[in-house]
């Protein structure tokens, strides 16, 4: 529990941060358009219109960089926009749209993905946040299996909470990579990774209530196990699942 806090907070701070560079550096950015604005209703020659014309659209392009930083950087507060969802459904879809990725792969490199998720699991969530924690977890084991394997995820409901869980015959990892894989900006990927996606997994999960967590072995494999709460039993399934009401006397 205190290591989830700590990793909240520091997101939240480093989301902050961002937001606040993001800010002044709009500012600027409107400023800098203004004034291409201007000088185009003044220029004359080709030459000088054509410059302004590529400046607008860099100037276009890093405002699209900065509106990413902040789609990034929003931390949600609350649930207001979460949904009774169908775990089960909502993983096989995600498996589904990431297939393009892993589907290709033959031979000695061939990947071999199974989910068992037959039952519906329903949780309250946010679709897209919760399909974006799925996409990361996949895209990590297919990164993790460069001369092919398996991934196996299984949904289901155990007590009072959904589980999630995604396995991998990978590469495994160590101890000392295990201990920082939800740190912001860690990665052992190089320039490949952003090391991002599970530190903003793991934020995810805990806006819902949830945990994860991992197992790994270095050459075996790794295990993410996630945790939901379940949503409510809803209205409509308590009518049609409970006992039908004794016949009234007459
Ligand atoms: P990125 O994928 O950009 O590196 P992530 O936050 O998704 O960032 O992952 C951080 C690190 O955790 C990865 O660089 C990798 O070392 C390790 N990791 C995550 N998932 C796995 C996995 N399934 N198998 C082995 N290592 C993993
Ligand atoms: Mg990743």
């Amino acid at each position: 529990y205190h290591l989830q806090m700590r990793q909240t907070e520091r997101l939240r701070a480093l989301g902050e941060l961002a937001s606040g560079v993001a800010h002044n550096f709009n500012n600027a950015l409107t400023i800098i358009q203004g004034r291409i604005g201007l000088l185009k209703a003044r220029a004359t020659d080709e030459t000088t219109l054509r410059s302004l014309d590529i400046m607008h659209k860099v100037t276009q392009d890093a405002a699209n960089i900065v509106k990413r930083i902040q789609d990034f950087a929003r931390v949600r507060e609350g649930d207001s926009d979460f949904e009774r969802l169908d775990l089960s459904q909502l993983v096989q879809e995600t498996i589904e749209a990431t297939q393009p990725r892993w589907m290709h792969r033959s031979g000695k490199s061939s990947i071999h993905v199974t989910c068992q998720a037959p039952l519906p699991v329903f949780i309250l969530g946010n679709p897209t946040e919760l399909r974006e924690v799925v996409t990361n977890l996949l895209f990590n084991a297919l990164d993790a299996m460069p001369t092919g394997g398996e991934i196996i995820i299984n949904v289901y409901q155990q007590g009072d909470v959904a589980k999630l869980v995604v396995r991998d015959t990978g590469t495994g990892m160590s101890e000392e990579v295990k201990k920082r894989i939800f740190d912001p900006f860690f990665t052992t990927k190089g320039k490949q990774g952003t090391g991002l996606g599970l530190s903003v997994s793991h934020n995810i999960v805990s806006r819902h209530r949830g945990r994860i967590e991992v197992e790994s072995e270095p050459g075996r494999g790794t295990t993410f196990f996630l945790t939901f709460p379940l949503a409510p039993v809803s209205l409509t399934q308590t009518l049609m699942t409970a006992p039908p009401l004794p016949a009234l006397p007459s």
